[in-house]
């Protein structure tokens, strides 16, 4: 892959440490030739990603949290300054109350449903608003989302109600910004082992039943989901838009548990 990305600039929103995803796909983009501007939420995520970035050769753009739009603009001013334009944006980003994210899914608060649905939904479309003004020779974004959006999953809950509403938005999206040759996918990863994942409960029973059950009978790594982002983000996506592209070992096509796993 080594030049695909040769002259092509963007932003990757949701590093918070060497385990992210939007680490796996930084690193993948820019082992392609891309240069990559990160951002981090707050002062404690800030020591951790400008070693990350200066890893990679990458700029710190500064620190955005999503629920303080001022924040997201200021981000886009000092990439609009840095750079004039963007080819890529990655949206990797989710919150949702730990409270919330084990026992019932009937007993969410309407605070925390809104919450999670601004952080984890609406965000995308916050930044994909700025970053259509710097995408002026076209471009390509990409959001993160879980295959709990389509079938109920253990202790997802409200995370998995946004998730179908993040997933709706790529496809409305994807058909707002087409014309101006902006592409807008997804990728659904399966379960892996983040700081945003330990906030699920039996998180790793979910691991484990990835394991025993899915057709490739493994999880997946931030560098898998981190290749098939190089694909959607780069030229050779070129055809592809409003796509929830599964990077999940194959759990997505199966019906119940495989005769051979064990109990677990
Ligand atoms: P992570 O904890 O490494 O990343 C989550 C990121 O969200 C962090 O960088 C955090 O700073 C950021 N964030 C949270 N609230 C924010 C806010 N208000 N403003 C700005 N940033 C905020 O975990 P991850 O698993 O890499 O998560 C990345 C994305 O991948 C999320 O959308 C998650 O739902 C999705 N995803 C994760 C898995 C998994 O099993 N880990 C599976 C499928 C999808």
């Amino acid at each position: 892959t080594q030049g695909l990305m040769a002259g092509k600039r963007g932003l990757i929103m949701g590093v918070a440490n060497n385990r992210s995803i939007a680490w796996g796909i930084a690193k993948a983009l820019a082992d392609s030739g891309a240069e990559i501007a990160l951002t981090y939420q707050g002062d404690a995520l800030r020591k951790r990603v400008e070693p990350l970035a200066a890893d990679l050769g990458a700029i710190v753009v500064g620190h955005c949290d999503v629920t303080d739009p001022q924040s997201i603009d200021a981000v886009f001013k000092t990439l609009e300054q840095t750079w004039g334009k963007i080819d890529f944006l990655v949206h990797a980003i989710a919150f949702s109350d730990k409270d919330e994210l084990t026992g019932r899914y009937v007993d969410t608060t309407a605070e925390n449903f809104s919450q999670t649905m601004q952080i984890s939904c609406y965000s995308f479309t916050a930044v994909a608003q700025r970053a259509e003004k710097l995408m002026t020779d076209g471009g390509s974004m990409l959001t993160l989302t879980y295959y709990g959006a389509e079938k109920v999953m253990p202790h997802y809950n409200v995370m998995g109600v946004a998730k179908a509403a993040l997933e709706a938005s790529v496809r409305y999206l994807a058909a707002d910004l087409g014309k101006n040759k902006i592409r807008v996918n997804a990728v659904s990863a399966g379960p892996i082992k983040t700081l945003a994942a330990s906030g699920i409960g039996d998180f790793r029973y979910i691991l484990k039943w990835n394991e025993h059950n899915t057709p490739l009978r493994r999880t997946v790594t931030i560098e898998e989901v981190g290749d098939a982002a190089l694909f959607l983000l780069s030229d050779l996506g070129r055809g592809v838009t409003g796509e929830i592209q599964h990077v999940d070992s194959g759990y997505h096509v199966v019906g119940m548990k495989a005769v051979d796993a064990p109990d677990i």
